[in-house]
C-alpha cells in the first residue's frame, strides 16, 4: 500500500497553481522586457549535499510568475520568490542581477515551526 501525502503539501500545491494561473504574462508585466533567465545554485547550509543547479526561462508569453519551489519535497511552506530580485533588475536597466534568497519554509511536517529550510 502506498502511504499518502499529507494534505498540507496537496494544498500548497493547489496554492501554488492558483497563483500561477493569476498571474499576467511577462509581457503585460514587463512590456520593455523579451525574455529573462534565471540561473539558480543552492546550498544546503546545513552541510548537506546541495541540491542540482537550476534554470528557468522566460519568454513574453510566460506568465510572470517567479516563485520557485524549493526542490526539498518536504520543505513546508518555502520556496524562493524571485519578483523582487526581478522588479529590480527591470528597473535597473541592468542585463545582470546577482541575489541570494533563503528559503524560509520548514524543514518537514514533524519540524513545523521549530527548524526552518534555510537552504
Ligand atoms: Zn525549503
Amino acid at each position: 500500500m502506498s502511504r499518502k501525502k499529507p494534505d498540507i503539501y496537496e494544498r500548497e500545491k493547489q496554492g501554488y497553481w492558483e497563483a500561477y494561473h493569476r498571474s499576467p504574462s511577462l509581457k503585460d508585466r514587463y512590456p520593455q522586457v523579451t525574455d529573462i533567465r534565471v540561473e539558480m545554485k543552492f546550498k544546503d547550509t546545513d552541510g548537506g549535499s546541495s541540491p542540482e543547479s537550476k534554470q528557468e526561462k522566460y519568454s513574453q508569453e510566460s506568465k510572470a510568475f517567479f516563485k520557485i519551489v524549493c526542490p526539498y519535497a518536504e520543505c513546508i511552506s518555502g520556496g524562493f520568490d524571485l519578483s523582487p530580485a526581478i522588479d529590480k533588475l527591470v528597473a535597473s536597466h541592468l542585463n545582470k542581477l546577482d541575489d541570494t534568497i533563503i528559503c524560509q519554509g520548514w524543514q518537514d511536517e514533524e519540524r513545523r515551526g521549530k527548524h526552518h529550510c534555510f537552504l
